[in-house]
C-alpha cells in the first residue's frame, strides 16, 4: 500500500489493535494517559486538551470545526485542493461566514497574501492544511501564517492528517490553535480513530461559548468527560486506541527527529528515482510535500491502466488523484522503509515500460540509491 493512505501498520499496531479491554477501567484510565503524553510529544504541545475522536480524519476536522466556529463567525479558508476546500465546507455547514483564500494550484501559501487576507476580512478563524494530500502541496510557510493569525487574535485550524510526525510541526511555538490528524497517513495506525489537540484559547472559546452544539458525538465538552475526567461520553473504540497507543509509542521510541529524517531521505531518494526514470513530478520543490508526492503521467499512458498494471503485475497500490492527471504514491510511516520505496520505483518504471510507455530503470535506481547515500540527516545527529 504505497498510496496516499491508508498506509501498512507494523506488526505491533496490528497486534493491539486485535485487544478490546473494558473501556472505563482502570487499564483504560492508564492507556488513555499514555495516549495523552504520547500525543503531546507528538503534536509538540503541553496542551491538556487532546482529544480522541472514534472516526475518520474528517471527523476530527469536524469536532475542530463545529467546536471553534459560532453562527456568523468570519473564517478565513486558506484553499490548495481538496482537503482544505473540505475545511471550507465543514466551516460552512456549522454557520461561518466563510471567505476562501484560493491559491493557485501547485502553489504553496504565500505567508504575504494570507496576512493581508487576514488584515482585510478580520477573520476569527483561519483554516488552513500542512500538506494537500490531493495535488502534493506543502505550505511550507505555516509558522509564518500561523504568526500574522495570532498578531490579530485569529484563532488558527491546521489539518495534519498526511504530515503529523512525517515532518517537523510544532503546535506550542507556532501558536496553532487546533491540530487535527487521522490515524491511517503519517501515525501509521488504523483508519478510523483520530485526534485533535486544542489550544489553551481554542479551549477558552470552546468552554465559554453560549450556545449548545448541534454535534453531540464531536461536542469536544462532552468528548472531554472520558478523555479528561475518566467518565462515559460514548463507548470508545477501546481496540482502535489500543492501536493508537502503540502507534504513538512507536514514534516516541524512534524520536521525531529521527522519524523526520527517516521520512526526508526516503522521499528524496524516491523523487530522484522518479526524475531518473525520465518521469517528472507534479509540483516545484520549494511547495512540495514530502509526504506523498504527484507524478505526471505522459501522454500516451493512461492514469487507470498504470494503477491496474501495477497492482496486478506487482502488488504495489499507488493512487490516482482527483481530477487531476498524476498519479499519487505515498511516504507516510511504514511506507518510508527503503525496502517499500525501492519495490514502489522498480514496480513504477517496469509498468511504464510494460504498457509502451519510456522509463529509464537503470538510471533511476542509480539516483535513488545515489541520494540515500549522499544522505545527511537535517533532524538528527543519528544516522537513519
Ligand atoms: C486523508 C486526509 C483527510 C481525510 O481523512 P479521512 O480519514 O479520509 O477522513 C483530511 N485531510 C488531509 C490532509 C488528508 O490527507
Amino acid at each position: 500500500m504505497m498510496g496516499a493512505g491508508p498506509v501498512p501498520i507494523p506488526a505491533k499496531v496490528a497486534a493491539a489493535n486485535s485487544i478490546v479491554i473494558n473501556h472505563l477501567g482502570g487499564a483504560m484510565l492508564r492507556i488513555i494517559e499514555q495516549v495523552k503524553a504520547m500525543s503531546r510529544y507528538v503534536f509538540q504541545t503541553e496542551s491538556l486538551h487532546i482529544l480522541g475522536v472514534a472516526g475518520p480524519g474528517s471527523a476530527a476536522m469536524e469536532m475542530a470545526i463545529a467546536n471553534l466556529i459560532e453562527p456568523d463567525d468570519v473564517v478565513l479558508s486558506v484553499s490548495n485542493g481538496f482537503f482544505s476546500d473540505r475545511l471550507a465546507d465543514m466551516s460552512e455547514r456549522v454557520g461561518g461566514n466563510v471567505i476562501c483564500l484560493k491559491i493557485e494550484e501547485g502553489q504553496a501559501a504565500d505567508p504575504q497574501l494570507v496576512e493581508a487576507a487576514i488584515i482585510s476580512h478580520h477573520p476569527k478563524i483561519l483554516t488552513i492544511v500542512q500538506g494537500e494530500t490531493s495535488n502534493t502541496v506543502c505550505n511550507a510557510a505555516l509558522p509564518a501564517i500561523c504568526l500574522a493569525a495570532k498578531i490579530a487574535n485569529c484563532l488558527v485550524i491546521v489539518d495534519a492528517v498526511c504530515t503529523l510526525s512525517a515532518m517537523p510541526l510544532n503546535m506550542d511555538a507556532w501558536g496553532i490553535d487546533a491540530v487535527i490528524t487521522g490515524g491511517q497517513k503519517g501515525l501509521s495506525c488504523i483508519p478510523g480513530v483520530s485526534l485533535v489537540a486544542f489550544s489553551n484559547n481554542a479551549w477558552d472559546k470552546i468552554t465559554t461559548r453560549s450556545d449548545t452544539l448541534h454535534h453531540w458525538c464531536l461536542d469536544a465538552k462532552l468528548a472531554d468527560k472520558f478523555w479528561y475526567q475518566s467518565s462515559y461520553h460514548y463507548t470508545a473504540p477501546v481496540s482502535g486506541i489500543m492501536a493508537i497507543h502503540e502507534a504513538l509509542r512507536l514514534v516516541c521510541q524512534e524520536s521525531l527527529p529521527s522519524r523526520f529524517d527517516r521520512h526526508l531521505k526516503c522521499s528524496l531518494a524516491l523523487q530522484a528515482g522518479i526524475l531518473g526514470l525520465g518521469l517528472s513530478l507534479s509540483v516545484d520543490k520549494a511547495a512540495r510535500l514530502n509526504s506523498v508526492i504527484g507524478i505526471h503521467v505522459t501522454d500516451e499512458l493512461n492514469q487507470k491502466d498504470i494503477l491496474k498494471h501495477i497492482s496486478r503485475e506487482y502488488q504495489v497500490e499507488i493512487s490516482g488523484s482527483f481530477g487531476l492527471d498524476i498519479i499519487r504514491i505515498g511516504q507516510m510511516g511504514e511506507q518510508c522503509r527503503v525496502h517499500n520505496i525501492f519495490r514502489t520505483l522498480h514496480a513504477l518504471g517496469s509498468t511504464i515500460k510494460e504498457l509502451g510507455g519510456a522509463a529509464n530503470l537503470p538510471q533511476g535506481v542509480a539516483m535513488f540509491e545515489r541520494t540515500l547515500q549522499e544522505y545527511k540527516p537535517v533532524f538528527s545527529s543519528l544516522n537513519v
